[in-house]
């Protein structure tokens, strides 16, 4: 069987995920039921308005937060019945993660944000350095290795951040809103380059947004509505927004 017609495998299963939350008497439905797949390789997007619930479903799908019940497979393996100790090996030699407010230590220079993954892992300092810089130069700050965040642009620091998201070459990486502090015209950068990144490693992304046009980027569209999926699209002609 050739590469194109062999069936791809999934990445990410969810099922039948909830999560509610108890405010005093009230119960929030903030995820609601929500089951969906995602193919090794593909780029999801999570699309709905504030409040929808998208980042309550990435943050269980990255272990951050416990589901009230339902199951989340990742590489065939079921997070929602891992210890604390597992998932946090997991979660370090599996998955990447980039924010909208791209959590960057602002103490530490570029090239130390980088490498911190590295470091989790226990690569040697040598090794670190030299993949940290290559990611730096991939995503265009080889002049900026040696700043600190405060002396970026919001637009390199998310660049940075992304850098930091794939430097250990996680098979899945989760983005929430990443670029939701950045004009238009870095917008189309940030995302052009999350997307040739995880092209080019074949990794999975699973990305949550509000802006409609950045759907185009996805292989794969979800919308949420009120902690429910209201709609799937599969994108064909996802490779054409590159
Ligand atoms: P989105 O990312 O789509 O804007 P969220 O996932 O952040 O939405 O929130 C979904 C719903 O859950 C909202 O009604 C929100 O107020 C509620 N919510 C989120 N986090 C908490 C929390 N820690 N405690 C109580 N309610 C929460
Ligand atoms: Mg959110």
């Amino acid at each position: 069987m050739s590469e194109e017609v062999k069936a791809r495998k999934k990445m990410i299963e969810v099922r039948n995920l909830k999560k509610i939350y108890r405010m005093g008497d009230e119960k929030i439905k903030a995820v609601d039921d929500v089951s969906f797949d995602v193919l090794d390789g593909d780029f999801c997007c999570l699309i709905g308005t504030s409040g929808s619930g998208k980042s309550t479903i990435l943050n269980l799908l990255a272990g951050i937060e416990k589901a009230t019940s339902g199951d989340i497979i990742l590489r065939g393996k079921n997070i929602t019945r891992m210890s604390e100790a597992r998932l946090a090996g997991f979660r370090q030699s599996s998955l990447g993660f980039v924010f909208q407010s791209y959590n960057l230590i602002g103490t530490m220079t570029a090239l130390e944000n980088v490498e911190l993954p590295l470091i989790f892992k226990r690569e040697k300092r040598k090794v670190r350095r030299k993949k940290s810089e290559e990611m730096l130069k991939k995503v265009g700050l080889e002049k900026r290795m040696d700043h600190k965040p405060s002396e970026m642009s919001g637009g390199q620091q998310q660049r940075v951040g992304i850098a930091r998201a794939f430097v250990a070459k996680p098979k899945i990486i989760f983005a929430d809103e990443p670029t939701g502090n950045l004009d238009t015209k870095t917008t189309v950068e940030v995302m052009t380059l999350i997307k040739q990144m995880a092209r080019e490693n074949h990794q999975t992304i699973v990305m949550v947004t509000h802006d409609p046009t950045l759907t185009e980027y996805a292989d794969k569209v979800i919308r949420i509505s009120d902690g429910k999926i209201v709609e799937t699209k599969i994108n064909q002609a996802a490779d054409a927004a590159v």
